[in-house]
């Protein structure tokens, strides 16, 4: 039995009762496909009826007004989807003489339809030899045929949709595409997938090899953060400066720099001579405190973007109490520490004027 009439099989028994299943009206199926997109099924069929109420076809969508439209969709989220629906419906009146498309290249025209959905309704609405490629269609052809790639890179993405290509029957495609995403769904879920009574257990890449965790691999993209490390560079008239060592678990553990606050964005003057830190170090001593570097210095790791501001603050001598949390050192003794890069081009800019 060829793949997609074993899945088809399973579908047939396993599939849920909803309510546009039996249905071929273009329509209806984009209303499902619109409604569903980021949203469960259980959260998003109440909706599904009540548009199918108020607006039985294409013609009575456009017709109504925006606010009309957002008000039914309160409470759904992303409402650029409402929007989006109801300007595609207004399109279909006027590109398409009120008949809504069938076919992908058509499809594919309407305001806020992408490939997945033009793939989703050409395939149920007209048989067309077209798949649909989603979150649970790359998971269940990563498992079933060890695909490796990442999917959220352009060459994963690329095989993925070659794959699923492949595997669609010359017929009843719309039927397949919606076997595959139902069994994705249903049965080869992300964690708990039901592999013990799978039918394609025999054949399954990751069942066989252990691998049902490990598929489908995605790139983990790290979110860029943006640091602003405001160094405070104390210098007393012995020419002792104050250094820490960093002990968080974070970056640099163990190496050394400057007493330090760290701020989303750019701080004023006024706000370092606010910190506790530096108004503990300063003990209402008279001081006298400048930028050394007006832009400050860019420094980028994986996952964070550091901007690096020296505050240089000239005192009379830095009092003793501060010993314990911090090292003081001068300009001799700070060569035998080990700082980060981003500090030891200072440090020997600053102290060394290298
Ligand atoms: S055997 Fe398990 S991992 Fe493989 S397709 Fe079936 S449910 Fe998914």
């Amino acid at each position: 039995m060829t793949f997609s009439k074993k899945l088809i099989e399973w579908y047939e028994k396993h599939k849920r009762p909803l309510p546009w299943r039996n249905s071929s009206d273009p329509y209806i199926i984009w209303l499902s496909e619109v409604i569903l997109q980021q949203t469960r099924v259980k959260q998003g069929l109440p909706y599904f009826n009540a548009f199918l109420e108020r607006f039985p076809d294409v013609a009575s969508l456009a017709a109504a007004s925006q606010d009309e439209v957002l008000k039914l969709w309160q409470g759904l989220g992303y409402y650029s989807r409402a929007r989006n629906m109801h300007a595609a419906a207004q399109q279909v009146l006027d590109e398409f003489q009120g008949e809504f498309p069938r076919k992908y290249d058509d499809l594919i025209k309407l305001k806020g339809v992408g490939d997945y959905t033009a793939a989703a309704i050409a395939s149920i609405c007209n048989d067309e030899s077209v798949a649909v490629v989603d979150g649970n269609v790359f998971r269940v052809l990563s498992r079933l045929f060890g695909i490796k790639e990442p999917i959220n890179s352009s060459k994963g993405a690329k095989k993925f949709r070659a794959k699923a290509k492949e595997m669609l029957p010359k017929e009843n495609t719309g039927t397949h595409n919606q076997a595959v995403m139902e069994f994705g769904a249903l049965h080869c879920l992300p964690k708990n997938p039901h592999c013990s009574s799978c039918p394609f257990a025999h054949e399954c890449h990751a069942f066989q090899n252990d691998l049902q965790q490990d598929l489908p691999v995605k790139i983990k993209k790290n979110k860029v953060k943006t640091v602003y490390m405001n160094y405070l560079v104390f210098i007393d008239k012995n020419g002792k400066t104050l250094i820490q060592q960093r002990k968080e678990n974070a970056i640099w553990k163990g190496l050394f720099d400057f007493p330090l606050i760290e701020s989303t964005e750019s701080i004023r003057q006024s706000t370092v001579e606010g910190h506790e830190k530096f108004i503990n170090i300063i003990r209402k001593q008279p001081y006298s405190l400048y930028l050394y570097n007006a832009q400050p210095t860019k420094h980028l790791l994986t996952h964070k973007k550091l901007f690096a501001h020296f505050w240089i603050i000239e005192i009379d001598e830095i009092p003793q109490s501060v010993q314990g949390t911090y090292y003081k050192t001068d300009k001799y003794g700070i060569a035998q520490y080990a700082f980060p890069v981003l500090l030891s081009n200072f440090i020997d800019k600053f102290f060394f004027f290298t």
